[in-house]
């Protein structure tokens, strides 16, 4: 098959244009986006930093700053124009993450807001590899906060029904070192705290690539984590093959793998999951548009994508919204919303008794909830 790159226009795909005239006329928003927030689904791509809202972070400056930032001066700072700009306003609010009641905060309201988007299970990245930075590698520092974490975990799981996992996120273009000290943390808690699941890499692929992990990602399997990757969002397919190579299970972002029909191939083989962020994409400059993402190419061709939303407060979607773009934007039925959560639940590191349990209720909310409208 010939998959489209990045850069195509949204007019190569007739389907959008159809499905534009029939949102506005046949479908009002309203409608579609109650289906979405009532069709069960998990969030795989979030950072738990970058779920953090101008308006929280409002709130964290008024416990910190003797000037306080304005809701103004806090929206202003998650106005960027390029990856460079992401990440200095990434640091700018991690700097606001101080005290472990922080952290709680700042997750419980993440929490809230993934259930009232019908999210019923997330893994979510705590930056990890930040937290150190910022407290001078003080190796005391860490299970506090991470306790402020699990308080807003439970009380997400008893008041919100929603089942959360932590994936321990290291910086690549920090060094392997300090690499080592994250991995070998979740390792270390994972026996008391088994929702922490898995491992990732985030950071400059263009600095760091995966290799040089190689021999971490194999002592974080032997100790029961998962292994995710950021790869391809900045780089090439080659960082994607690499990534693959450390055995990362599922690949962050993988938007260059389109340029690589043999790296498609191989990820459909292997039923590779993506954790794609295409809102993410485009605010950081990576595509153009949405229209231009390749979801709709890589979904066709038989891979196991999953929608996310990366850093929801930064880039202005969330998954909901991405749910709701590839439905308006790049023409995804109904049907194909429910393929994509379904994607979601498999893809997740949840149990497969579990995974069967939110399979199930997928295929019947959608049979109970749209039958007799099968169509866009
Ligand atoms: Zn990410």
């Amino acid at each position: 098959m010939l998959l489209r790159r990045c850069h195509a226009s949204a007019q190569d795909h007739p389907r959008v244009n159809n499905v534009t005239h029939a949102s506005r006329y046949t479908k009002p928003v309203t409608e579609i986006r109650e289906f979405i927030r009532q069709l069960p689904k998990a969030e795989l791509h979030l950072h738990l930093e970058g779920a953090i809202l101008p308006s929280t972070l409002v709130e964290l400056s008024q416990r910190h700053d003797k000037s306080p930032i304005t809701l103004a001066e806090a929206e202003a700072l998650y106005r960027f124009t390029d990856f460079s700009g992401f990440m200095l306003a990434f640091k700018a609010v991690t700097g606001q993450l101080i005290h472990p009641e922080d952290y709680e905060l700042a997750a419980w309201r993440m929490m809230q807001r993934l259930a009232a988007q019908g999210v019923v299970h997330a893994e979510v990245y705590i930056s990890v590899g930040v937290i150190y930075l910022w407290r001078n590698h003080d190796p005391a520092v860490f299970e506090p906060i991470f306790a402020g974490l699990e308080r807003a975990r439970e009380r997400a799981h008893a008041e919100l029904g929603i089942t959360i996992y932590w994936i321990f996120d290291a910086v690549r273009h920090f060094t392997v070192q300090e690499a080592e000290r994250v991995f070998r943390k979740a390792a270390e808690l994972r026996p008391a705290h088994p929702s922490i699941i898995g491992i990732g890499l985030g950071g400059d692929e263009r600095r760091t690539g995966s290799a040089p992990y190689r021999a971490l990602y194999a002592q974080a399997r032997e100790a029961g984590l998962r292994l995710t990757n950021h790869a391809g969002e900045t780089t090439g397919p080659e960082a994607i093959w690499e990534a693959l190579s450390i055995g990362s299970e599922r690949i962050g972002h993988a938007v260059s793998a389109t340029q690589d029909s043999t790296l498609v191939q191989e990820l459909k083989t292997r039923s590779v999951p993506l954790e794609l962020n295409p809102t993410s994409n485009v605010r950081t400059g990576v595509c153009p548009s949405f229209a231009a993402h390749p979801l709709r190419s890589y979904f066709d061709a038989g891979l196991l994508v999953t929608l996310n939303s990366d850093d929801p407060a930064f880039f202005g979607s969330d998954i909901a919204n991405e749910f709701l773009l590839a439905h308006s934007v790049q023409g995804f039925t109904r049907e194909e919303l429910r393929q994509l959560a379904a994607n979601s639940i498999r893809a997740s590191f949840l149990p497969e008794s579990e995974k069967a349990v939110w399979l199930s209720r997928i295929e019947s909310s959608y049979t109970t909830k749209v039958a007799g409208s099968r169509s866009v």
